[in-house]
Formats: structure tokens, C-alpha cells, sequence
């Protein structure tokens, strides 16, 4: 085994030790290679549970932060997926390992550039990116199944939660600059169910209906 590899297997056991128990979100885990999403001069710390910085002033996500979205997610093989906050696509290609078709939005397009590239030499096939406002959503490809924001929002874009089928669900950091609540929004016949997952701390999500531009 590599010792990236023998990095990853680690990393899923303690991903497992700290709660996640979806066997599925664990393997999918198991097999995206972290390092290959991390700068290269910190490839050595990609399998540390940590978030790390990448360019223009953005993260790639804490494994068990990316580990738990997914899992609340609830996916069952079937699903098309709306993604705002690309990054790196490390959690796109998680997530195009566990649904049938992604759809993820960066604003950045050097980041969305570099994602693109990425996903597409590791053989991440099943999933569409674009550049742009993901506040909006993408109506093209709408209704979704689950909607994830991996970014900071000060409240639901009522855009995402319209493009949600119903029944569907949507994962979304809520709060103010510093730290957030991860909500797990169901829509309902009646309206919309709200889950309340625990703290979280996210870059900000910016755009129309998200934070204004600094
Ligand atoms: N999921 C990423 C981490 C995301 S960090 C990973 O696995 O690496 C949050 C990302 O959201 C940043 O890249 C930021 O530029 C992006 N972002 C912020 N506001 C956005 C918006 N309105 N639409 C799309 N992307 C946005």
C-alpha cells in the first residue's frame, strides 16, 4: 500500500471512531485521493482532519465536516446533486462517488479552472461544473434531489430551496461570519422541515442571495 493510501485507510478509521456511519460515505472516502485536491506543499498534511488553505483565500473542507454533509444527505445511488462552493471539488468527486449526476457552482473561475481539470484527469465523469453566483442556483438541470452549500450562509437562498424537488433535502451552514449551524432542510407537502446538525465554521458563501461582496 501506498503511504498515502495507508494516510487514507487511517483517516476513514478515526472518520468511523468520530461517528460517521454510513458505510457508503465512508468508502467513497476511502478511495478519493485527498492529496491530489491539497496544494503541493501540503500534500504532506492532507490526510490530517483538519481544514487547509488553498488559493485565493478559500479551504478545502475538514474531512469529517465533508464526511458528515454527506452523510446527512442521505444519498442512495440514484440522486442528481446541486453543489454550490466547488473549491478544490474534493467534495464533488465524493459525492459523484455516491449519486447519479452532480452539478457544482464555484464563483472563483480560477478555482472552478483548476476543480475542472482535476476532476476530469482523476476520472470523475458524472459531474458539471460552472462558474458563477450559486446563490442562484442552475435552473437547467433543476429540480434536484439534495442541494449541498459548502460555504457560510447568512440565511437559506430561497433560489436553492426552490430548485429542491419535494421530499428532497438541503444541507446548508447558516450563521454569521464566525461560525455557522449546519442545517438539514426537508421540503415538505407543508413546507420546509428544519434539522439543526450542529456548529460549523465555513468561508463566506457570496452572492445575490448569500453575502455581500467585500
Ligand atoms: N467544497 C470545497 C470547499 C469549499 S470552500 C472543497 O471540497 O474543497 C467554499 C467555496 O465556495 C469557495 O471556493 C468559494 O469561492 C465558494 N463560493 C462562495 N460563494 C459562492 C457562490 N455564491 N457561488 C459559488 N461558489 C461560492
Amino acid at each position: 500500500m501506498s503511504e498515502f493510501a495507508h494516510q487514507r485507510a487511517e483517516l476513514v478509521a478515526q472518520l468511523r471512531r468520530r461517528g460517521i456511519v454510513d458505510e457508503r460515505v465512508l468508502s467513497a472516502m476511502a478511495t478519493v485521493p485527498r492529496e491530489q485536491f491539497v496544494p503541493d506543499a501540503l500534500q504532506h498534511e492532507a490526510y490530517k482532519d483538519a481544514a487547509l488553505p488553498v488559493t485565493e483565500g478559500q479551504t478545502i473542507s475538514q474531512p469529517f465536516i465533508v464526511a458528515l454533509m454527506t452523510q446527512l444527505l442521505s444519498l442512495e445511488g440514484g440522486e442528481t446533486v446541486l453543489e454550490i462552493g466547488t473549491g478544490t471539488g474534493y467534495q464533488t468527486a465524493v459525492l459523484s462517488l455516491l449519486c447519479r449526476f452532480v452539478v457544482s457552482i464555484e464563483r472563483l473561475s480560477g478555482l472552478a479552472a483548476e476543480a475542472k481539470n482535476r476532476l476530469s484527469q482523476l476520472g470523475y465523469g458524472n459531474v458539471e461544473l460552472h462558474t458563477g453566483d450559486g446563490t442562484l442556483g442552475w435552473k437547467p438541470a433543476a429540480p434536484y434531489d439534495r442541494v449541498l452549500v459548502t460555504a457560510g450562509a447568512p440565511e437559506v437562498p430561497a433560489p436553492l430551496y426552490n430548485q429542491l424537488r419535494l421530499g428532497g433535502r438541503l444541507v446548508i451552514p447558516v450563521g454569521d461570519e464566525q461560525s455557522q449551524v449546519l442545517e438539514v432542510i426537508v421540503k415538505g407537502q407543508h413546507g420546509p422541515e428544519v434539522i439543526d446538525a450542529g456548529g460549523c465554521r465555513f468561508v463566506k458563501l457570496i452572492g445575490d442571495a448569500g453575502w455581500e461582496p467585500v
